[in-house]
């Protein structure tokens, strides 16, 4: 911008640099605050679009330690699948350290939970030891030596609790948060607060309670897009197609619920036989699916074999009565040269047929899907 120069005097120069300075410092402010709201916007659409719970806590994590520059963090959760009267330190925390003799817990009715819920702010443990006195929580939120602690609200609920690490030190020095960092933190966690809700929402939705694999849709959807990402990075993908052999016959003899208790065990043989990445779900009443990213056949049929031996191996034991059991498999394989099916439900039906070969070959065997019978 043009300045006009009034006089020819040093103190009008010196007047008409100063408030150049000024308007200078201005434009700067404002730079900072356009650039931190598009880190906000960028911040909210990975949140926003992170729709399973455990990458979007990685990320969160992530985020919330790279923008308040300290060394580690942590986040405590709702685990609704498997108990949902606290908020438990989820695994993914990064960092710091852990006493494994120490449950790190919040219990929903702790007066740590009620006072969060109802200040909305961010807190160190020293300022909460003041506001919430005989909170029996601070000793174990001790032993993670959290810089800052910063609850997850969203409309009057406490969806998580965010616990910062160690500041990295400036000049050998370890800085307090400013007013600022402390509201920057505070809208972050708005904002993750939001996606936890959500990914929580649609983990639950999405889950079978009883096995707690993935349900058939929400397998669908997501093969859809690993199918997408698989032909444009000409990578293999593979469908494991599973079915207990003569299931009825546990609820004929046993009755219903001893079905159900065999139903968990192999559902947890399979979920514990896979990686992170892999998906394994529910099809139906006693069939399974996996999806293997990035995995070719002769990998899938590793998979496949090792689910089926320790199914074969396990001894089951209801009511004193002890249970052997096995189970068939097929296997189908996307590939951009040999078979490029760019339907999901073309893979999966391709792995019924060659488990329905198992079936009539004796079964507690694998096939694969229009190749030779490996077993
Ligand atoms: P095959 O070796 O040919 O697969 O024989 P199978 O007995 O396993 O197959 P079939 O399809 O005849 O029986 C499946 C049974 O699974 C029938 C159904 O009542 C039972 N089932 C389906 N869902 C559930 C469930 O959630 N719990 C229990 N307990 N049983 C279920
Ligand atoms: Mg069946
Ligand atoms: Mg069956």
């Amino acid at each position: 911008m043009a300045k006009k120069v009034k006089g020819k005097g040093s103190a009008d120069i010196s007047a008409v640099s100063s408030t150049e300075e000024k308007e200078n410092e201005v434009i700067a402010e404002f730079e900072k605050h356009i650039y931190d709201l598009q880190q906000m916007l960028e911040i909210s659409r990975s949140f926003c679009t992170t729709i399973e719970l455990n990458p979007l806590v990685e990320s969160i994590l992530y985020i919330a330690m790279a923008q308040m520059r300290v060394t580690g963090a942590g986040i405590f959760v709702i685990d609704e699948l498997n108990n949902d009267d606290g908020y438990v330190l989820s695994d993914h925390y990064s960092g710091i350290a852990i006493d494994p003799t120490i449950e790190y817990k919040i219990p929903v009715e702790s007066k740590l939970v009620e006072f969060f819920t109802q200040s909305n702010n961010v807190f160190t443990l020293k300022e909460l030891r003041e506001y919430v006195p005989g909170c029996k929580d601070f000793d174990m939120l001790e032993t993670l030596n959290p810089s800052l602690i910063v609850p997850l609200i969203l409309k009057n609920r406490l969806n998580g609790i965010l616990v910062m690490g160690e500041r990295i030190y400036i000049d050998g020095m370890e800085t307090a948060y400013t007013n600022y960092e402390r509201d920057e933190i505070q809208t972050i966690a708005s904002l993750a607060s939001v996606a936890v809700h959500n990914a929580s929402l649609i983990e639950q939705a999405s889950t079978d309670m009883m096995t707690h694999l993935k349900l058939k849709f929400f397998f669908f959807n997501i093969l859809e897009d690993k199918l997408d990402n698989a032909f444009a990075q000409n990578e293999k993908l593979s469908i494991l197609m599973f079915d207990i052999d003569f299931f009825k016959k546990f609820n004929d003899t046993y009755g219903h619920a001893c079905g159900d208790y065999v139903l968990q065990h192999v559902a947890k043989i399979i979920k514990d036989s896979i990686r992170d990445e892999d998906m394994a779900c529910r099809y139906g009443g006693e069939e399974f699916t996996v999806m293997l990213c990035n995995t070719d056949v002769e990998g899938a049929y590793l998979v496949a074999e090792r689910i089926r031996k320790r199914i074969e191996e396990t001894v089951l034991v209801y009511e004193n009565n002890e249970m052997h059991l096995t189970i068939s498999g097929g296997i189908s394989v996307f590939s951009v040269d040999e078979n490029p099916v760019r339907s999901a439900k073309v893979l999966v039906d391709q792995a019924d047929k060659a488990l329905y070969v198992s079936k009539e070959n004796g079964r507690n065997r694998i096939s694969v899907a229009d190749g030779e019978e490996i077993k």
